[in-house]
């Protein structure tokens, strides 16, 4: 016997035909004797929809208020999925983030988990009861419902596995698991069978949204083993012991060691570029003090060394969503920083070529400037870190320059 979290995605769930899919998912597990939680997302678009209500109703919405909209999705799928489990003769009940609790901080909006009490599940498997539990939702210190931020369900799922000592965690969704880079782009992406938690931490944080970046996090600080799985597949006839699937676990697990493991993108970056700023100490502290206390995200950050000594130009990248409120807070600050120039250029992509091997490998990064060059693609900057390379380029060329990287790495399904 085994203690499981399986946790279904949106798409997982966007029907009552569908969750009776999921149904038979749970309900296979029950009858392998395992003890189950369930964790839920809303119904696919779900979210966006209660989203787009919110910010109708007024721009400058209450966030405890908004809240307590957007959380209601996942509500009613936990609802449903524990009518249907019981109709199959599966004795299941819902809870939601209060009822269990899952306590989160005051950041509402995207709240954190601090903790969660696994008690009361572990008393109702003791009778054999599936516990359905509406993903993405918690109770914050103010005793309000607090949401986890998009995607915020992968979240709620590895939480409830540390808290309940799970043996797995089993992350089901609308691919069979975590591929060499985006399937959607990229037809011939691979399966991969194995990930580290470090590289897909790196995967996540640069764009591949098949797991929110901090459930990945928590499972690698609580050592919770993830399988990326398909919900589309057959609920009953695959071998539990041998699916198709990606085991996100720690590195020394892993059996075969990539020097490049996958290519992922973000697309809605926004450039700028402060022009002949002063180069003297406290010009960086005058540029990202005021951006970070209004909030908003810098990314990748490329200072040039001036030729003189006297003047040099900065480049950064930040969402394009706050590129109007960064622009006007550097306006603001333009004596303090001592720029001659303000440029800007909204809807850039940053694609990352990433790999554990990297560190240790020559030539990496030339490898992936000479197969964009061929191909005709301008860079406009570049970072890196030991185990990543990150390249902003325009919007225009996302796709050919994921291809191009993901076949020069030799990633291409044969
Ligand atoms: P869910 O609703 O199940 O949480 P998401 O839409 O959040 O599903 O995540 C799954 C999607 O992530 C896939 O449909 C795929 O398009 C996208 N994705 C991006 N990068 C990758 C990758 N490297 N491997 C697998 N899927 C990826
Ligand atoms: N329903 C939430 C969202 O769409 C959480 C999730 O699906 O993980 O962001
Ligand atoms: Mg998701």
């Amino acid at each position: 016997m085994a203690r499981i979290v399986m946790k279904f995605g949106g798409t997982s769930v966007a029907d009552i035909d569908k969750i009776r899919n999921v149904a038979l998912h749970v309900k296979r597990e029950v009858e392998a004797g395992h003890q189950v939680a369930v964790v839920v997302s809303a119904m696919a678009g779900k979210t966006s929809e209660l989203v787009g209500w919110a910010r109708e109703a007024s721009s400058m919405h209450d966030a405890r208020e908004y809240d307590s909209i957007v959380s209601s999705g996942e509500q009613v799928t936990a609802g449903l999925l524990a009518i249907i489990l019981q109709s199959l003769g599966v004795d299941a009940r819902s809870w939601l983030g209060w009822q269990i609790q899952i306590k989160t901080d005051n950041a509402h909006g995207a709240a954190r988990i601090t903790e969660i009490d696994g008690e009361q599940l572990i008393e109702r498997f003791n009778i054999g009861q599936v516990a359905v539990i509406a993903g993405f939702q918690g109770v914050g210190p103010d005793n309000r419902i607090a949401t986890l931020g998009r995607g915020g369900s992968d979240t709620s799922a590895v939480a409830v596995a540390a808290a309940i000592n799970a043996d797995r965690c089993d992350i089901y969704t609308d691919v069979d698991g975590v591929y060499t880079t985006d399937p959607r782009i990229e037809p011939k992406a691979t399966l991969l069978s194995q990930v580290s938690f470090e590289e897909m931490l790196e995967m996540a944080s640069l764009g591949a949204k098949v797991l929110q970046v901090r459930s990945v996090e928590m499972a690698m600080v609580n050592n919770v083993r993830l399988f990326v799985r398909s919900s589309f597949e057959e609920p009953g006839a695959v071998d539990q012991n041998n699916f198709n699937g990606t085991l996100i676990c720690s590195e020394d697990e892993i059996l075969e060691k990539q020097v490049v493991t996958g290519i992922a993108y973000t697309r809605d970056e926004a450039q700028i570029s402060l022009r002949r700023v002063s180069d003297k100490p406290g010009v960086a502290a005058a540029v990202f003090g005021p951006l970070a206390e209004a909030n908003v995200n810098v990314d990748m950050i490329v200072q040039n060394v001036s030729e003189d000594g006297s003047v040099t130009d900065m480049t950064f990248t930040v969402p394009d969503g706050d590129l109007e409120k960064a622009l006007a807070v550097l306006e603001q600050a333009k004596r303090e920083i001592g720029f001659e120039v303000l440029q800007s250029d909204p809807g850039m992509v940053k694609v990352s070529v990433i790999g554990v091997g990297m560190g240790s490998h020559a030539g990496v990064a030339a490898t992936a400037f000479k197969s964009l060059s061929e191909h005709g693609v301008n860079i406009r900057a570049i970072t890196t870190s030991e185990i990543k390379i990150s390249i902003l380029i325009d919007a225009a060329y996302a796709e050919l320059a994921v291809r191009a990287l993901h076949s020069v790495y030799g990633l291409d399904k044969e």
